[in-house]
């Protein structure tokens, strides 16, 4: 890999393997992965600690002052996010927080508020970025650009076995229905709508097997990046 900097965007829906796919992306090609969605978990967390409904703009947004949230690499380079100097890596995958996540998401305020952090990093480092709206807004000048997709059983279908490998099993039918209103959430909002940005590329991985997808990412970002 050359010694520049580079970035690479992925964007899609919610359980199209984006976090998988780019953590191994990441390992593969030695570069950082920021998981931006639990970003946006964290500031849910924190509207969630205050009682704060997180589709009260006005009050979301007065909190915004009080939020500071670092991101740091552990050694086995996982992303840990800490909330005003508490690690809340492990609270921001409670189910509900993902709720609070697309609705503090859809408020401009706090995408602004998020936008420099993510940013810098990219300046800094090699990064893969995964989120709804990295090629489009955040690095729009990425030199790859993925837009990651299968259709909505197939995610669903993979975040219900997720939930249940991780002990927290729900009936199939309500994670379809609430992927189902993120999908909406996400792509319907005013700010930052989830989109394929006019450059990236459209990977469906609804059909492939993990290191099918793998194989297809990595072909993607070596064409465009040269190794
Ligand atoms: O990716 P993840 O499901 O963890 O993201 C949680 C929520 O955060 C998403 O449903 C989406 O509303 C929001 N999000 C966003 N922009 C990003 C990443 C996530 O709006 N770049």
């Amino acid at each position: 890999m050359s010694k520049n900097i580079f970035s690479v965007a992925i964007d899609g829906p919610s359980g199209a393997g984006k976090s998988t796919l780019a953590k191994a992306v990441a390992a593969k090609l030695d570069i950082l992965y920021v998981d931006t969605g639990a970003i946006y978990r964290t500031i849910g967390c924190y509207v969630k600690e205050k009682g704060v409904h997180p589709r009260d703009n006005e009050a979301v947004i007065a909190l915004l002052p009080e939020i500071h949230i670092e991101m740091r690499y552990a050694e086995d380079g996982l992303q840990h996010m800490i909330l005003n100097g508490k690690d809340v890596t492990t609270e921001i995958r409670q189910n509900e927080i993902s709720q609070y996540a697309s609705d503090v998401s859809a408020i401009p305020e706090v995408r602004t508020f998020l936008l420099e952090m993510q940013r810098q990093f990219a300046r800094e480092n090699s990064v893969i970025m995964d989120g709804r709206d990295i090629g489009t807004v955040v690095l729009p000048d990425a030199e790859v650009k993925v837009f990651l997709t299968a259709p909505l059983a197939e995610r669903a279908r993979r975040r219900f076995v997720e939930l249940e490998q991780r002990g927290t099993p729900r009936a199939y039918e309500d994670v379809l229905r609430e992927m189902e209103q993120r999908d909406y959430n996400d792509s319907h909002r005013a700010a930052a709508p989830l989109r394929q940005a006019e450059d990236a590329v459209l990977l469906d991985t609804g059909e492939l097997n993990f290191a099918e997808s793998l194989a297809a990412l990595l072909s993607i970002i070596r064409k465009k990046v040269g190794e």
